[in-house]
Parts: C-alpha cells; structure tokens; sequence
C-alpha cells in the first residue's frame, strides 16, 4: 500500500500525538503511524492508570486520560492515524520514502516521535511457550469477553497482574496470580480490592512460585506447572495464561536511518532552536532526541512538537511565510470524523 502525504509522525505517543494537533493548526495534513495496536506510546502501555501530577493545567490526570484527552485534540483536524505499522526504514529521494512491514509513505517531512523504541513483552523463559502465544497465552489483554467462564493464570507481581486478576475475576470462571515473592509491586487500592476477592474466592494466590512448564496441544493450553524454590510442584489446570513481566524498548531499526545519534546510539541529536536532526526536513521529538538541557518530560516534548511542525511548515513550503498566530485568534476547524 503506497501512501502520500505532507508529513509523517512516527509514533503516536503524547508528543506524536501533540505534533498531529499542531499540525492540523496549521493545516498541514499529516499521518501518524504507530507499531502497537493502541495509541498513547508509553502513558497507555506503561501506566494508563497512574496520577499523573507535571501537565500544565491538570492538578492531576492518569496515563490514558491524558492520551484519551490528546486524542480529543486532534479530532477537529482529521489526520490520519495508522496502527500496527513498524517502521523499518527511511530512504531519501526527493522526497522521503519511508517504508513498514507492508506500508510505503511517501512524504516531504518526517517528524519522529518514537520515544522509548519499540514495545517488546518479556517472555517467560519457558520452552514451548511461542506454541501457545496468541491462542493461549497473552501478553496483553484486548477483549475481556473472552474470557467469560475461563479459567486463567496470571503471572506476575507489578500493576498490570495484579489489575488484570482485579478486572478479570468479575467475569472469567476462576484466577490464579502465580508470583515469586507473597508481596505485590501495585497501588494500595488495587492490594486491597484484590484482597477482597482472594477472600471471596474469586481470584487464589499461587505464591511463592514461579513458572515451570506449560502443557496443552496445539497452542490450546491445559495446565500451567509451578514450581517453588524447595522444589515443590503444583499442576493449574487453565485455559489461558497471561504472563506480565514487564516490557522491554527498543529502537534497533533507527541505526539504519543515517541519522546522526549520541554515542550511546539511544538517541538522535537534534538542533533545539527547530528540533531538525542532521537530514534536511526530519525532525525528532519527545524522549528520542537529545540536545544540551533536554528534560525528558512530556511537557518538554509537547514543546518540541510546536518548534518542529512551525520548522517543517517553512520547509515543506519554502515560498510561503508563516505568520505566527496564536490558537485564540486561528480557532480550530468543526470536528470532522476522525479516520484511524
Ligand atoms: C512509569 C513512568 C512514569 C512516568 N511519569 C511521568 C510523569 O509523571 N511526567 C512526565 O512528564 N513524564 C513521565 N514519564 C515519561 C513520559 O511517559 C515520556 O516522556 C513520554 O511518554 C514520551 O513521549 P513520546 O511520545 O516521546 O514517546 P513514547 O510515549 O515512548 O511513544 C513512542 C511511540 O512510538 C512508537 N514507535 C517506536 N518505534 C516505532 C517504529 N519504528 N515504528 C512505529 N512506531 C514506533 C511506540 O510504539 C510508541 O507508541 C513517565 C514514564 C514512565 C515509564
């Protein structure tokens, strides 16, 4: 699939998202492209529910309103948001070709907001296990039905375990939480509304334990063997287990985009007066760029995503003067369906 437009915003995190708004504002039409099957880059992968205490105005917003109120933002403007598309790489034409697993943008201007990398479960080291992902066990949830009436083992000890038996106790048949040590890394709230359902039987602690082994047939799971450090075994018979350990970031495709890095090769250093990185019209934004002073700040990169877009007008359209005007007197376009 061959895609043309003015602008291309690699990562809608919040500062991908932010650069999709003041690009509207604008009018330079653009397209987001993300590799995960959600917005909102590491506030909805990372802590959709955490307080959130630094955006100007918000005494207080957790990780996904903040994303839910971004997304808002943008409607107005109609830009294009593409899901589940990595981006592998960037060729320089006239213009740029940049290309993803089964995508081609062709655009004039890049603005790459890709934060943190690329989001990565942490596998539990455990033989068979890619025979049962995506049928059986799941690093993510997306839809809670289907678990109605399942029996599922949820490993881990940080919020999303923890959240996820919370969550699922209301509708699955039954819940183990298979965790190492007998404390939880999770908000008090949620101890406590766990407590609760341990206490009414819904959800059952396997603790101290760990993964061992996994037994089903094609890729349909049927029991779950835990372990115990004095070699004690128990046998879960599930349907479903969802490990949560964490994830891992990375951005190992950015070294093939002749950008000029730090020398750790973490991030692409940018000039901070127009957040351009060394190729003409690509920009970066947000925690993958770097420059003296930078704060890796959501605040800082919504910033960045202002200084960028204003940059990119002026060289996508390098016969045009930009007057700078304020939101309050520009206003914004009626909202228009939003196509992602
Ligand atoms: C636990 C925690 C708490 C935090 N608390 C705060 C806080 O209180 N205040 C604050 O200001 N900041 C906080 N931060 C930091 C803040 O989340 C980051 O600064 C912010 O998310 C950076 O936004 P971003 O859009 O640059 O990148 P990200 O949020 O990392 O989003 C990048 C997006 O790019 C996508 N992507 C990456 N590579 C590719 C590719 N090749 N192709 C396509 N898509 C790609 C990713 O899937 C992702 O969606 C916190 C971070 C963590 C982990």
């Amino acid at each position: 699939m061959l895609y043309e437009t003015d602008l291309l915003i690699i990562g809608a995190g919040p500062v991908g998202l932010f650069a999709a708004f003041q690009a509207g504002m604008l009018k330079i039409k653009c397209i987001v492209v993300d590799s995960l099957d959600a917005i909102g880059g590491q506030c909805a992968m990372l802590y959709p529910e955490k307080p959130i205490y630094d955006i100007p105005a918000y005494s207080m917003i957790t990780g996904n309103d903040l994303i839910n109120k971004l997304y808002e933002q943008i409607k107005p403007f109609n830009q294009t948001i593409i899901l589940n598309q990595k981006i592998l790489d960037i060729i320089s034409d006239r213009d740029y070709l940049v290309k993803t697993q089964d995508a081609i943008f062709k655009t004039k201007s890049i603005v790459i907001a890709t934060g943190g990398g690329n989001f990565t479960p942490n596998r539990p080291p455990l033989q068979n296990i890619q025979d049962f992902e995506g049928k059986s066990v799941f690093y993510s949830v997306n839809n809670v039905s289907n678990f109605e009436d399942k029996t599922v083992v949820i490993a881990g000890g940080g919020d999303s375990a923890v959240d996820w038996a919370i969550n699922l106790a209301c509708v699955a048949k039954h819940v183990y939480i298979v965790h190492r040590r007998d404390k939880f890394r999770a908000m008090q709230n949620s101890l406590e509304q766990l407590k609760d359902l341990i206490n009414q039987n819904k959800v059952e602690m396997i603790v101290p334990y760990q993964l061992s082994s996994l037994n089903g047939n094609n890729g349909c799971l049927e029991s779950v063997v835990v372990q115990n450090l004095d070699g004690e075994i128990k046998t879960l018979e599930c349907d479903y287990l969802l490990p949560f350990f964490g994830i891992a970031m990375d951005h190992h495709e950015l070294s093939s985009w002749n950008l000029n890095m730090t020398s750790d090769n973490k991030y692409i250093m940018v000039d901070p007066s127009t957040m351009e990185a060394n190729l003409h019209k690509v920009f970066a934004i947000g925690d993958i760029c770097q420059y003296p002073g930078k704060l890796k700040l959501i605040l800082t990169g919504f910033a960045e995503a202002s200084l960028a877009v204003h940059t990119a007008f002026s060289r996508i359209n390098p016969d045009t003067a930009l007057h700078f005007e304020h939101s309050t007197t520009k206003g914004i376009p009626k909202c228009n369906n939003h196509s992602k």
